[in-house]
Formats: structure tokens, C-alpha cells, sequence
């Protein structure tokens, strides 16, 4: 055989090979299906190409050649219906399909009609030549280039609007078609047609098709569209366990047939096992892959609401702001008598409105606090502060408060100065959140505050501690004091307003200062004491 109808017989073998591979990766798939049924009308190409230019029967020839259009149809056809599925299937509309399958027939009946396109088969200097009449020709050739480039059409309004990753792909498509096609079309339509008769390189035409066939592997490969691993665990068990057939037919004796046969059976389920098996992987791999899309979808948009909410916060705390100090403000101002004398009917409602509105000063601060740790904008101004100072500001800010709880403050061992680098309104924060604990979960009692010098030089530190005779923390959810939205169940119940943030901020602060924030408590009613450790400058 000569090295072109080797290479007519490889191309038409690869391309069985590869219409069986896609048709059956997944047969349920239009779009599997059809390039099935075009790889498998290019192995027709080739093979009837192969007989044409080979058998010694003229006769035969001619009806190969004949074949070789039925092929050529059908690979246009066909490669216009794939274009049109993939990569996203499109149904076909009623008169789409009856001008495909009316002009696919019509143009097939033209070359069983005697005399009117393939005339003869004749040799000339050598080459075999068909001879063919000039107007079933046009109708062939038009019928070809309108389905084959048409499909192109489609394939690059595909690409107009196709995302980047798949761009590239479908780019690459055309690529390959438009080159294979146009040399395909060169070699096997102008060249051989009746106006310059050159039939020498029509066995170009399929050897150039592996352009096309290796690309759509790719693509398809590239889109899930074919099990390459399924089909190749398949197609390795089906080979092993043929041959092992053979073997068996072809055994000597009859003890070997039985033994082999044996073989065969047992290959043959262990083939079975292994194909399901790696099926079974496949599926779950692609399975896990989608969740795993799925889950950094919903993980992108949850960010996206986590930081729409942080923004929320902090534009309402803002706006409360305001409004809520010049209230707290004027109600001060009014109960110190800063606008004439007030009844004494009046007092009660007034404090109690200041200390509603001190509540919500709190939960204001919360909230912005959090709204700014969450998008890291806590911003500091160091500079030398006296904690004193601080601790007695907080504490007069939450003077009516406490008067509410009846609550007793007193200072211990408490220093004239102590001076720490810091910042000024966050260390306030820091310690109206620690008193006003105390108060809350106090209501009664004492509250005792007092501080301790340890170290000596740079590692000086002062250890200020709140120390209240409350509700008292149980060891077991110690932990759970310092993080975000962490509260007890005692003080669930009995303040359920609290939100958990406040402590989660003063340990976020204190840590900044390079300081350190805990709690001790003996128990549950036994009280509690928090101890704020800080650098002394
Ligand atoms: P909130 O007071 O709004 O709940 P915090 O962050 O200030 O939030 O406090 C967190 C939790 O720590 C409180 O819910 C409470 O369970 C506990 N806690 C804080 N201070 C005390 C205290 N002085 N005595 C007992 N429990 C306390």
C-alpha cells in the first residue's frame, strides 16, 4: 500500500476511534452525538477515498467516489448541527430543520441520478480522474461551502459574545476550521472540479481534517464534554479483554481453551469493576469541582453583604450619633439647673432620660467600634495620658447610672497620676465599657477600682483592676468573655439589651497599647474582677 492510502487508512481509523469515543462519552449529549456522527462521516471520507484511488474495478471506484460525497454531505451537515449545540445548545427552529434536511436529501439524490454529476471514472497520465458534469458539480460545491463556512458564521457570532476563557477556545476553533477547510476546499472541490481536472491531491482533504478533529478533542476535552479518562479506562479493558478472546478462540488444546476462557471471564469483571470505578471517580471529582464553585460564589457574595452591612452600621452609627449627644447634653445641662430650677417632679423622668440616653450612647459606640475593627479603621493618636484622669471622666459620665443601680463606686490605692502613652478617647472607651459592666451586672453593691505598679524601667507597667460584687462569671465560659458577640447565659437572661462587643473592642484596644485585658471571678454570684494591664512611659 502507498504511504498516502496508509495515511487515508490512519486518518479514517483515528476519526472511528474518535466518533466512538464522543459519541459514547456521553450519549445522551446532541452535541456529543453530532461531532460523533462528523468524525465518523470523515473516516467515511477517507476510506471511500481509499477504495477510489486503489481498487482495480473502475466501477467500483466510481461508486466509491460516489460515497465519498454522501460522506462529504454528511460532514458538512453535520458540522453545521454540532456548531450550532456547542458550546451552548440552540434548538433548531421547524424551518431550520426542513431547509437542512431538504437540501442534505436533494443533493444526496443528485448523485445516485444517473448522468448528473460523477459521469465516469477514467485514468489520465496515470491518475484517476472523475469525471464530472459541470452543473451537479455547482450543486455539490454550493451545498458544501454554504453548510461548512456557514457553521463558521455561527461559530463567530459565538465568539462576539462569549466570556474571555471561552473566547480563546472558540477562537481557536475557528482557527482550525477556517485553515483545514479552506485547503480542504482547495484540494478536494477546486482542484478536482471539471474546470482543471487535477485529481492528484484529493487525498490532502482528509489529512488535513486532523487539524479539525484534534482541536474539537481539545475543546471538548477542555468543556467536560468527554470522559477522557472513563472512555480511556473503557476502551484499555475492551482491548484487553478482546484480545484475551481471541486467545481463547485460537488456544491449541482444549484444556488451554478452558483455562483462558477462564481468564477471560475473570478479566472481563475485573475490566467491569475497574471502568465503574473510575466512572465513579470521575463523577464525584467533577461533582466536588462544581461544589467548590458553587461555594466560592456564595462565599464571594456573603463578603460582599458582610461588608454592605459593616458600611450600614457605621453610616447609622454616625448619623445616631449626633443627635444622641445633643440630647444627652441639653438633659444634663436642664437637671444641673442650667435653665432655672426644676420641679421636683421632674427629676426622676429627666434622670431616667439621661440614662436611657447614655445606654444608647453605648450601643452607638458598639457599633462603630465593630463597623471598625471589621474594616480595620481603628486609628490611634498616642500621646502621654493620665489614666486616672480617664477612669474619673468615665466614671462621671456614668454617675447616673450607677445612682440608678445603686451601685457604690470607690477608688483604692489609686495613685495622684498615672501616666501611660496612649490614646485619649479610646482608653475612655476602654474603661466606660469595664464600669459600666460593673454597674449592669452589679445593680447593687460596690464597686471597688484600684491599681498596682509592677516592674521597674522599660518594663514598668501599671495594672489598673474593676472589681464588682455581681453576678460573677462561672469558669467554663471565661473563654468565651473577650470575643465577638460572646456573652453568658446569666446575663443573657437578666440584660438581654447587651450585645457582646463591648469587651471585644476594650481587648482589640488594650492589645494595641501593647497592654493586656483579663477577668477572675470566683463564680457564678461571686463577682467579678477585670484587670487592664499598660506599658508605664
Ligand atoms: P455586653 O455587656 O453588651 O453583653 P460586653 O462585651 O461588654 O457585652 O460583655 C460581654 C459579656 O461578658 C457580657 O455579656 C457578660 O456575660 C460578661 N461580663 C462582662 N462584664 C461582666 C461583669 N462585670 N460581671 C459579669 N459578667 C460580665
Amino acid at each position: 500500500m502507498a504511504s498516502t492510502e496508509l495515511l487515508l487508512l490512519a486518518i479514517a481509523i483515528m476519526n472511528t476511534f474518535l466518533g466512538f469515543m464522543v459519541a459514547f462519552g456521553n450519549r445522551k449529549d446532541p452535541v456529543n452525538r453530532w461531532l460523533g456522527v462528523f468524525a465518523g462521516s470523515i473516516a467515511l471520507w477517507a476510506i471511500s477515498l481509499l477504495v477510489f484511488r486503489s481498487t482495480d474495478n473502475l466501477e467500483f471506484a466510481q461508486t466509491a467516489l460516489n460515497v465519498s460525497y454522501v460522506a462529504a454531505v454528511l460532514i458538512a451537515l453535520s458540522f453545521y448541527i454540532f456548531m450550532h449545540y456547542f458550546p451552548t445548545l440552540e434548538k433548531f427552529g421547524m424551518v431550520q430543520k426542513a431547509i437542512l434536511s431538504l437540501s442534505s436529501v436533494f443533493v444526496v439524490s443528485t448523485l445516485f441520478l444517473k448522468n448528473f454529476f460523477v459521469l465516469d471514472v477514467v485514468v489520465r497520465g496515470g491518475v484517476r480522474v472523475g469525471l464530472q458534469n459541470a452543473l451537479g458539480y455547482w450543486i455539490f460545491a454550493l451545498y458544501f461551502v454554504v453548510y461548512f463556512f456557514g457553521s463558521l458564521v455561527v461559530l463567530f457570532r459565538r465568539w462576539q459574545m462569549a466570556v474571555a476563557s471561552l473566547k480563546r477556545n472558540i477562537g481557536f476553533i475557528i482557527w482550525s476550521v477556517l485553515t483545514a477547510g479552506i485547503l480542504g476546499v482547495f484540494f478536494n472541490l477546486v482542484l478536482p472540479s471539471p474546470f482543471f481536472m487535477e485529481w492528484r491531491f484529493t487525498w490532502l482533504g482528509p489529512i488535513f481534517t486532523a487539524i479539525i478533529v484534534g482541536t474539537l478533542s481539545y475543546a471538548i476535552a477542555r468543556h467536560r464534554l468527554l470522559n477522557i479518562r472513563v472512555i480511556a479506562a473503557e476502551m484499555l479493558s475492551v482491548g484487553i479483554i478482546f484480545v484475551l478472546f481471541m486467545e481463547a478462540l485460537f488456544a491449541k488444546t482444549e484444556q488451554e481453551r478452558i483455562l483462558r476462557l477462564i481468564f477471560f471471564v475473570v478479566a472481563g469483571f475485573f475490566s467491569s469493576f475497574l471502568v465503574r470505578s473510575v466512572r465513579r471517580e470521575v463523577e464525584q471529582k467533577d461533582e466536588l469541582e462544581r461544589l467548590a464553585k458553587d461555594l466560592e460564589f456564595a462565599n464571594k457574595e456573603l463578603k460582599k453583604l458582610d461588608q454592605a452591612k459593616s458600611e450600614f452600621i457605621s453610616i447609622a452609627s454616625h448619623q445616631l450619633r449626633a443627635p444622641l449627644t445633643a440630647i444627652k447634653g441639653y438633659v444634663s445641662m436642664v437637671m444641673e439647673g442650667s435653665y432655672g430650677k426644676i420641679p421636683m417632679k421632674a427629676e426622676e423622668p429627666l434622670r431616667r432620660t439621661f440614662v436611657s440616653s447614655q445606654e444608647l450612647v453605648s450601643l452607638v459606640a458598639d457599633l462603630l467600634n465593630l463597623s471598625r475593627i471589621e474594616s480595620g479603621k481603628i486609628k490611634y493618636e498616642f500621646k502621654n495620658v493620665d489614666l486616672k484622669n480617664i477612669i474619673s471622666g468615665a466614671l462621671k459620665e456614668l454617675e447616673e447610672v450607677a445612682k440608678k443601680g445603686e451601685c457604690k463606686i470607690e477608688f483604692s490605692n489609686m495613685p495622684e497620676k498615672v501616666e501611660v502613652s496612649g490614646d485619649q478617647n479610646k482608653l475612655h472607651e476602654v474603661f466606660m465599657n469595664l464600669l459600666d459592666n460593673a454597674i449592669k451586672y452589679s445593680e447593687k453593691g460596690t464597686i471597688k477600682i484600684g491599681a498596682s505598679v509592677k516592674g521597674q524601667g522599660t518594663s514598668k507597667k501599671i495594672i489598673i483592676s474593676v472589681i464588682d460584687s455581681g453576678i460573677g462569671i462561672r469558669s467554663e465560659e471565661m473563654s468565651k468573655l473577650f470575643l465577638k458577640f460572646g456573652r453568658t447565659e446569666t446575663s443573657q437572661k437578666i440584660r438581654p439589651d447587651g450585645m457582646g462587643i463591648g469587651l471585644y473592642f476594650v481587648k482589640r484596644v488594650v492589645e494595641d497599647h501593647k497592654g493586656k485585658v483579663w477577668a477572675e471571678s470566683e463564680g457564678a454570684g461571686k463577682g467579678s474582677t477585670f484587670f487592664v494591664e499598660l506599658p508605664v512611659t
